[in-house]
């Protein structure tokens, strides 16, 4: 039976409709003008706003309501209270007051602070955010909050990015201005994530410890096919998968997210969810909800849904691409080139911007993207290397190439810009020589960021770029709002801007080996791991820039350092101490049984007959005897790395580094010996679920 979509679309949403239908008219217009510019919601009104969104959310089937919000664990939490109010008669109400609607006291003392929160204050609050809609979801009123300590840091992922989202509006309308635009109220950013995950039978999954503690397979031998042949990506969606998918984007729809492409992807059992774009806070809101509901989903269907980085070795992993834009209220693209020459000069002035942003903050969007999960991916060949640069496309090179030398722009379609050289006035939009390697490319009217961690919040890299671009307008607006000849302080700025910063636009091939030298010698970053990038974070530039723009206090970045790289540690110790419980109590045991069975009947065949011949048992004994041996040697060295990891004491730059250059190193030499005995070892006789079935059966 398939519904209605326009039906189901936003059903389940507290949308700006629903209040227009359920507020009274004055009650809807100052929450508007709360929602529109951020002005302060009075008690009365926020009173009048919780009773309607009780009752609506009543109807809806809820008994609960929640503040739902996203501590620094990367996903986000929720404590759900229910609407129920005792009278003196016995009976019950449902109740839901302004108070409760604007403001909430989790006991938040077990979310990651990084020493912010001492514990003798632990409790957190967390406050409403009206800018984006509350929810139904499985009985529970959901509301959008940011979460803060009593001294008012911001102990989350929503708050830094609010503030972000202020900055360069503000920043983004004095230039809008200086061309003349008074009709722009407000200036965002938008954001649409494309969404990679992998789909498993959880048959599978249930018998893989590493799976169920790690999300991702820390042993297995390739499987004679993987991806090679790439017949999975587009290919026809199977029945079981397209049943999710269904099932899925109804969901999605229901919640308001506008769930648009799906498709499978390059290696066998990935798959990509793709939305359209909107306002970034509500995009980063959507994609939480987005990862949530697809585990849910599947776990409705039998099927595990991974959205770790790299789950499987041989095969790609999987990422996030994040598209983003700037936009009017009114819903004109800042970074789509213009119809005319005046509309192209701010074109090319707000991209002069992103090309500064960009090479001035390198480091911090490298950092934005660091996971140990992602640290599988980066530079492997299937995504962007760890060196941050931007794809502009030929074209687009070209008109720069013309500005900064000041000579004539003979494109296609030339004409003459205000700016006084030559380019065009009708750019045509490139969509064939899409640079797949690039990690920032331009795709004709926003960037698509590509080093996205699948299972990452995408909310970093906006907080990241949304700062950085407003930095660098603040800069240009300062300049171009003192200007006595606007028109030629702008094509200085522009020229200028590009000569100093074209290092970091690079139009090759992200992947090969020559483009690590060549980056080397433009002096671009290359901050290959996590631990290499973190430590960045606190450099005084950045410090500088974000307190600054009032994003993050000094104490709180230090803290989010903290918690990251304290994130990184202990994801890595996870796997490893899965690693040796796997090798001791399903490995070891699992080749010496079969070791045991080709001994036996090795023996009696050599008991019938020494004329018999039995090399095949004979040489596995031999092989796999020694790579259990192998196994068993690593094992040790992991748990005696483990062990030692305690010399490094509470430093957690010093624990990062001795994880990443000690203990990981082990990892590998153990996962090779595993592997090299599953390729040799009986099938019936290998304890657990191999690549060919997990990446295949479904
Ligand atoms: P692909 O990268 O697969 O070719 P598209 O060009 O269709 O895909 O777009 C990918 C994503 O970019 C979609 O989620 C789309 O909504 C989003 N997108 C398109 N325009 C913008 C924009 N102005 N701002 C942010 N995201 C955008
Ligand atoms: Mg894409």
């Amino acid at each position: 039976m398939s519904k209605n979509i326009s039906e189901i679309f936003g059903s389940m949403v507290f949308s700006d409709v629903v209040m227009k239908e359920k507020l009274p008219k004055d009650v809807y217009k100052s929450l508007h003008k709360t929602i529109g510019n951020g002005s302060d919601l009075d008690i009365t009104v926020a009173n009048m706003v919780a009773i309607a969104m009780k009752d609506w959310a009543i109807e809806k089937g809820a008994t609960h309501y929640t503040h739902w919000f996203q501590p620094m664990t990367g996903i986000t939490a929720e404590k759900h209270d229910s609407f129920i109010s005792p009278q003196s008669d016995g009976r019950v109400i449902m109740e839901f007051s302004g108070k409760e609607l604007i403001k909430g006291e989790p006991d938040a003392s077990s979310f990651p602070s990084g020493g912010l929160r001492a514990t003798f204050e632990a409790r957190g609050y967390t406050a409403w955010d009206p800018t984006s809609y509350a929810f139904v979801k499985d009985g529970v009123l959901c509301i959008p909050t940011a979460f803060c300590s009593y001294s008012g840091e911001a102990l989350d992922k929503k708050t830094p990015l609010l503030h972000s989202m202020e900055t360069i509006n503000e920043q983004a309308l004095r230039i809008l201005r200086l061309f003349g635009n008074t009709a722009a109220k407000r200036v965002i950013t938008t954001v649409g994530p494309e969404q990679e995950y992998f789909l498993i039978d959880k048959k599978f999954y249930d018998q893989r410890k590493d799976l169920i503690f790690t999300g991702r397979t820390l042993f297995g031998a390739t499987a004679p096919k993987g991806q090679e042949l790439e017949d999975h990506y587009f290919g026809a969606i199977k029945p079981r998968v397209s049943a999710f998918m269904k099932e899925l984007n109804e969901e999605l729809w229901a919640l308001g997210i506008l769930a648009k492409t799906e498709h499978n992807e390059v290696a066998p059992a990935q798959h990509e969810l793709a939305p359209i774009f909107t306002t970034t806070n509500i995009a980063v809101d959507h994609n939480q909800l987005t990862m949530e509901i697809m585990k849910n989903v599947a776990a409705r269907h039998g099927l595990v849904c991974l959205l770790h980085e790299k789950p499987f070795e041989g095969v790609n992993g999987s990422g996030k691409h994040n598209n983003w834009s700037i936009s009017t209220d009114s819903g004109i693209n800042l970074l789509e080139p213009g119809k005319s020459p005046h509309e192209n000069s701010q074109f090319l002035l707000f991209l002069a911007a992103v090309i500064k942003a960009v090479d001035e903050y390198q480091d911090l969007m490298r950092i934005s993207v660091a996971s140990a999960g992602n640290d599988h991916r980066l530079g492997a060949n299937e995504a962007p290397p760890a060196i941050v640069s931007m794809f502009l496309g030929d074209e687009l090179e070209a008109i720069l190439g013309s500005i900064e030398n000041g000579t004539e722009y003979s494109g296609t379609e030339a004409a003459t810009m205000e700016i006084g050289v030559h380019v065009l006035p009708n750019f045509i939009k490139d969509t064939t020589d899409r640079n797949r390697t690039s990690p920032f490319a331009f795709t004709g009217n926003k960037f698509e960021f590509r080093m996205l961690g699948s299972a990452q919040s995408v909310s970093g890299s906006n907080v990241v770029l949304n700062t950085i671009v407003a930095e660098e307008l603040e800069q240009f607006a300062d300049i171009l709002e003192k200007a006595e000849d606007f028109n030629a302080e702008l094509n200085k700025l522009i020229s200028e801007t590009i000569k100093n910063h074209k290092r970091i636009i690079f139009n090759g091939d992200g992947y090969s080996e020559e483009w690590q030298a060549e980056a080397e010698r433009r002096g671009l970053l290359n901050l290959k791991t996590t631990v290499d990038a973190l430590p960045h974070f606190v450099d005084e530039k950045n410090v500088r820039l974000f307190t600054k723009h009032k994003i993050f206090s000094a104490a709180e970045m230090h803290s989010r350092y903290e918690i990251l790289m304290e994130a990184y540690i202990k994801i890595v110790n996870i796997e490893a101490l899965t690693m040796v419980d796997m090798a001791k109590k399903d490995f070891i045991p699992a080749v010496s049984r079969y070791v045991g069975s080709l001994s036996a009947t090795a023996a009696s065949v050599l008991g019938i007959s020494s004329r018999v011949p039995c090399l095949a048992e004979l040489s596995l004994i031999e092989k796999l005897s020694g790579l259990n041996d192998e196994t068993y040697s690593e094992v040790t060295a992991l748990e005696e790395a483990l062990k030692g990891a305690e010399s490094c004491g509470e430093d957690t730059l010093k624990l990062g580094i001795y994880y990443k250059d000690v203990v990981l190193p082990i990892m590998d030499r153990l996962r090779s010996a595993v592997d090299r005995m599953e390729e040799n070892t009986s099938a019936a006789a290998w304890p657990v679920p191999v690549y060919g079935e997990i990446l295949f059966e479904i």
